[in-house]
């Protein structure tokens, strides 16, 4: 049985300022230097934080990310940032397809696809957000939605592409609700995505991190990550406060 290295990361959103970032990351770094080699702990700023978020980390195994990339490399798209401008600034990571990009700006699935690709094309680490709403759960149609984000993608990558990516389950009724997926509910989907991967590839589907997002804290993270599918946090709010942070951080040792 594969080991995956847990990963916590930290989604800041639209959130912060250049004294809050400069805090955050100064308490972050230090706080998870013991744990470098038992979790990947990746932060994502928001686009204009980027390059002090680089600077500050210098010489720190906290990686970053960002929030989202254009699926261009380059051209006249006023106002977008490209995947070789990310990497340019020292970011490791891209979030793909959260819920607030699939249904705030309208990411449909071949949107998302086009930036997992361009994620990967200039060796960004894609991380590809699926979760099905709370009216798709009550209609019982939790699996079709996450078996159609992700096959969308596979169809489009191929499966080996998974093994430079990771696959986060956001349901989306518990980000920033509060609401959290318990960790046998987590697990269940969790399992699914996973054999979804193994029926086109088994080792990349045992060694592929997939993380649970949705109003973790520091008192829900140990059960969650203690599931044998749960491989880790995207963590939004809770990653706006260092010691609450730290402590998810922790709770993945
Ligand atoms: C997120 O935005 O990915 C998220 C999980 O947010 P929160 O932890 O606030 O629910």
């Amino acid at each position: 049985m594969e080991k995956r290295n847990k990963i916590v990361a930290g989604n800041w959103k639209m959130h912060g300022s250049r004294a809050l970032v400069q805090s955050l990351v100064t308490a972050i770094k230090e706080g998870a230097a013991s744990l470098s080699d038992q979790v990947d702990v990746i932060l994502f700023p928001s686009f204009v934080h980027v390059p002090l978020v680089n600077q500050l980390l210098e010489n720190s195994a906290v990686m970053m990310g960002a929030q989202t990339l254009d699926a261009h490399a380059s051209g006249a798209f006023t106002g977008e940032i490209s995947g070789p401008m990310l990497i340019d600034y020292g970011c490791r990571y891209v979030l793909v397809g959260h819920s607030e990009r699939r249904h705030l700006f309208h990411e449909g699935l071949s949107v998302v696809a086009e930036k997992f690709k361009a994620a990967l094309r200039v060796g960004l680490q894609p991380i590809l957000c699926v979760g099905e709403t709370l009216p798709q759960r009550e209609q019982g149609l939790t699996e079709n939605i996450i078996h159609e984000q992700l096959a969308s993608v596979i169809e489009a990558v191929s499966i080996d592409a998974f093994q430079q990516a990771v696959i986060a389950y956001e349901p989306v009724w518990a980000i920033g609700t509060g609401l959290t997926a318990t960790p046998d509910e987590a697990q269940t989907v969790h399992r699914l995505i996973r054999q979804q991967l193994a029926d086109c590839h088994r080792d990349i589907a045992n060694a592929v991190r997939i993380l649970y997002g949705g109003s973790v804290k520091a008192d829900n993270a140990k059960g969650l990550f203690a599931m044998p599918d749960i491989d880790g946090g995207l963590i939004g709010g809770a990653s706006l406060e260092a010691t609450g942070f730290l402590a998810i951080c922790h709770a993945a040792v």
